[in-house]
Parts: C-alpha cells; structure tokens; sequence
C-alpha cells in the first residue's frame, strides 16, 4: 500500500482507530526510504462531541512531530453538521460520510499527498459488507474497495482493515495511547450500530466470521471483476471527482438539499 517516496495523508480524528494508524505507520517509517506523514483532521461541527477528538489529535501530532492540517466543514461547504442536519438527524451518518470523504480529498491534496490512509478496521469492513448486502447495494459493495489506478485521483489505502478493533484497542493499551473519547450523538440513527451489535455478536460464538465475510466479498468482487458493475471511475461533470454516474455524492447531495 506504501511505497518509498510517498506523502501519505492520514485521515485522523483523533479517535481510536486513526490513533492506532498514525501510530504504527510513524513506527514503520524506517522500513521505507523517505516517506512522509501529514495528518488531516476534519472537523465537522458537531457540537459536544468533535472537541475532546480534536484535541487528542492535535496532542498526538505534537509530540510525533507530524505536520497537522484541520479542515471544517464550516470553511468548505459553508455549514456545520449540526446545521445541515437540522430536520434530517435520521440521515446523519450518511450525509456525514459524504461530506466527509470529500474534505478528506480535498486536505490530501492540499497537502500533496501521493495515497490517503483512514483507519478503518476489519469490524468496520465487515460492518459495512453486511449493510451493503441488508440494503441490496451490490455495485458499492463491490465498488468500496477499489483502488483508483488512472493517476487522476489520490489512492485511498486501508491497512487496518485486516485488523480487529479488539487488536486496535489492545495496541493502543499495549502503547499507553488509550483514551476513552466520547460517542458522536448521531450515532443512535446509525444502521450501522444494529449491524455493529449483530456481528459482534456472532463473531463471539462464530470466531472467524467478519474475516470469512470479507473473503466472501472478495470472492463476488473477482466474479464482478468484468461485468456491468463495475464499470470504470469517471469523473464529476460538476466538480471532477471520482463517480461512477453523471454527478459525484457531493453534488448529488447538494442538488437533494437544495443547495
Ligand atoms: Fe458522522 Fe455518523 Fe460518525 Fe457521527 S457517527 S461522525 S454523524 S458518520
Ligand atoms: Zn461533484
């Protein structure tokens, strides 16, 4: 996923998995020949929630000595979170996940990056797979993991996905780095924390199923490899970024709100 000479954007909100991430790539650094870290932290205004991550994130930083970037949603689309939501809350995580993806672009390539790295695990990965397939989405499920090769846009790399969240959390303990933050407020409305409790659930009497669900999804990614669903990335007739259609998520989103 890293190769010498990259600049690799860290999206770090400071929780624990971004923590863990930027942790262990500055660990690994000496394996590659200069190769630079740049954390992003996107602030999205949401109120008694975003500071104490934001804080933690700027103290890490510090004392790794790594160049920090915060990007609000405030400066880039206009509106914090909390506003966009007002009226809307049961869609946060969605609208939010949209939005954010963007700013993350947009700070990586501020910072010059060559790759962005997030810090999604193999409970999010599976977590997500599960949700793609209760909501019948086949072409994002298999879209998600697909590393953009034309050189147009920044590639986004995961390399925790392979991770559990019980190993993350143990390394943090392992490295002192443990804190205990608090829970985004928009969380009750998320689908993802029923699926969350599903599978953890069955990963308890079943060890072994987020992984066997993952190999599962690479499975129907290599028989989709050819067909209609996944079609090559174009790119926005509105902005330029990455899609599959006519418009990206921002725009299709902006055009829905109104904006
Ligand atoms: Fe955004 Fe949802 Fe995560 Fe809150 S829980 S930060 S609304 S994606
Ligand atoms: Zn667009």
């Amino acid at each position: 996923m890293i190769v010498d000479q990259d600049r690799v954007a860290v999206a770090l909100s400071g929780g624990k998995d971004s923590t863990a991430l930027l942790l262990l790539l500055h660990h690994l650094l000496p394996v590659w020949e200069d190769v630079r870290l740049i954390a992003i932290t996107i602030d999205e205004g949401i109120a008694g929630y975003r500071e104490d991550t934001i804080q933690s994130a700027e103290q890490l930083t510090s004392r790794l000595g790594i160049e920090h970037h915060s990007i609000s949603f405030t400066a880039l689309f206009g509106e914090s979170l909390d506003t966009v939501l007002t009226g809307r809350e049961t869609q946060a995580c969605s609208i939010c996940g949209i939005l954010r993806k963007k700013a993350l672009v947009v700070g990586a390539e501020l910072a010059g990056a060559t790759k962005l790295a997030t810090g999604h695990n193999l409970d999010d990965e599976a977590q997500s797979v599960l949700m793609n397939v209760f909501r019948g989405d086949l072409p994002r499920l298999v879209r998600n993991s697909r590393l953009d090769t034309s050189g147009k846009f920044i590639p986004r790399i995961k390399p925790l996905s392979r991770i559990s969240e019980k190993e993350i959390a143990m390394y943090l303990m392992l490295n002192n780095a443990w804190r205990d933050l608090p829970e985004c407020p928009y969380t009750r409305y998320a689908l993802r924390r029923e699926v969350r409790s599903i599978l953890s659930g069955f990963e308890y009497k079943h060890p072994g199923t987020m992984r066997h669900l993952m190999e599962s999804k690479e499975k129907i990614e290599r028989f989709c490899q050819d067909s209609v669903i996944s079609e090559p990335l174009r790119s926005c007739r509105e902005c330029g970024d990455p899609c599959s259609g006519d418009l990206c998520q921002v725009c299709l989103l902006r055009q829905s709100l109104g904006k």
